[in-house]
């Protein structure tokens, strides 16, 4: 049997990261770039007022209160800003240019708003309330390395940079099909022997949840013909594929027989989800996930797997840090020489993090997952863990 790491590292090594597009910004939430953003000018790109109020020179405000005439008004995107001269105001507007000659903003709060004249109840210093152009970012500096993943704050500074297109690695377009006989879709009736298969509406919601964009294929049969032309049917609009179902011991173990050659089949040392394959097939070489039927175990594979091999193909580092430290509320036995996943309830408090451990730990046992906001981890050597003692908790999305 392998470990998990050494599973996790074969696949790993097996990627390459998915080629760069160019994108337009409103399509590139979730991409990662390949190429720095660097400012071309400066942030704030012009010296600009802070507040609404009034632009002075401030040695006119040694005694106050004090009346000065109003000379006009400047607001955000008047180009260019009339200069005053001492003894005289200009009423600012937020964002709006300094105009020459002035060297302090005076907040309408402090004055009587006077719109003619304004007087004004409180001196300021030189530079009140001015945004200084570049103070924010100075022109040349590189605002967003390479390898950025691009959430909203990023996508706004590409924007404020000025830039409407961007090279990055897209969310990775990830197939998923499941496959057995015993399987109906959801909102139909089932016969005795059929269930409503949940794994595809689950592992395709993951995929988009880990930052790809999935798609769900129609649940195929314990068919060998239907699952290879299900698989070969998409594989060019696909950055990966996973499957579910048909990959352990049984007599009707079809995925397993119709994809060995490309994918290989390992027994992996973890519980649940031992039955794991992995390849690269096609022409394209797309990377194929199979993972095993069991709700709980296909669940567990993808975290353990295919979130890590997703972040890869973007060319991030594989491993987000979602893993805290949580004192365990209970004993926890786990096989030696087995990475343990156990689905818990984490909760904060006094602190520190402490975790439950469900009660119905079955790999079918969809129930207690759905309730689950942890998988405990339990290590290959750790075969005991008392209550009170610490593990390591994978936080769920
Ligand atoms: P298999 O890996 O195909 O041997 O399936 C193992 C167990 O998982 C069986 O009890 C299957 O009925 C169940 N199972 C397989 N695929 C799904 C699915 N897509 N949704 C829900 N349960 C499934
Ligand atoms: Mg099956």
């Amino acid at each position: 049997m392998r470990s998990v790491s050494e599973h996790l590292d074969s696949i790993l090594s097996a990627l390459t990261p998915i080629a760069p597009l160019d994108l337009a910004l409103p399509e590139a939430l979730g991409t990662v770039l390949v190429e720095p953003v660097v400012a071309p000018v400066p942030l704030p790109p012009f010296d600009n007022s802070a507040m609404d109020g009034y632009a002075v020179v401030a040695a006119d405000l040694s005694e106050v209160p004090v009346v000065l005439p109003v000379v006009g008004d400047i607001m955000a995107g008047d180009l260019s800003a009339t200069g005053i001269r001492p003894g005289l105001a200009a009423r600012i507007m937020t964002g709006a240019p300094m105009p020459g000659g002035a060297d302090a903003v005076v907040p309408v709060e402090w004055t009587d708003g006077g719109t003619a004249r304004v007087r004004i109840d409180r001196s300021a210093a030189p530079g009140n309330y001015i945004r200084r152009a570049g103070e924010d970012v100075q022109a040349g500096t590189v605002v967003l390395p390479a390898g950025t993943l691009l959430g909203a704050a990023q996508i706004g500074m590409i924007a404020a940079v000025g830039q409407a297109r961007v090279s990055v690695r897209p969310r990775p377009r990830v197939l998923v099909l499941s496959t057995g006989n015993e399987l109906r879709e959801p909102g139909t009736t089932l016969a005795t022997g059929q269930i409503w298969d949940s794994n595809s509406f689950m592992l395709t919601a993951a995929v988009t949840e880990s930052g790809g964009v999935g798609y769900r294929l129609p649940t195929v049969g314990d068919d060998a013909e239907k699952v290879l032309e299900a698989i070969h049917d998409q594989l060019t609009r696909a950055d990966a594929i996973i499957t579910s179902g048909g990959v352990s011991m049984g007599a009707r173990d079809i995925v397993k027989e119709v994809l060995t050659g490309p994918v290989e089949f390992t027994k992996v040392a973890m519980r649940p989800g031992k039955p794991q394959g992995f390849g690269l097939i096609g022409p394209q070489k797309v990377p194929i996930f199979t993972l095993p039927g069991n709700p709980v175990s296909s669940y567990v594979s993808f975290q353990t797997f295919v979130r890590p091999a997703l972040r890869a193909l973007q060319g991030l580092p594989p491993t987000s840090s979602d893993t805290v430290t949580a004192v365990l509320t209970a004993d926890v036995s786990s096989p030696a020489g087995l990475r343990h996943f156990l689905r818990g309830t984490l909760s904060f408090s006094d602190g520190r993090y402490v975790v439950s451990p469900a009660s119905a730990q079955g790999s079918h046992q969809m129930g207690a997952l759905a309730v689950a906001n942890g998988l405990i981890v339990a290590r290959e050597d750790q075969a005991q863990l008392p209550a009170g003692s610490f593990v390591e908790v994978l936080r769920l999305p």
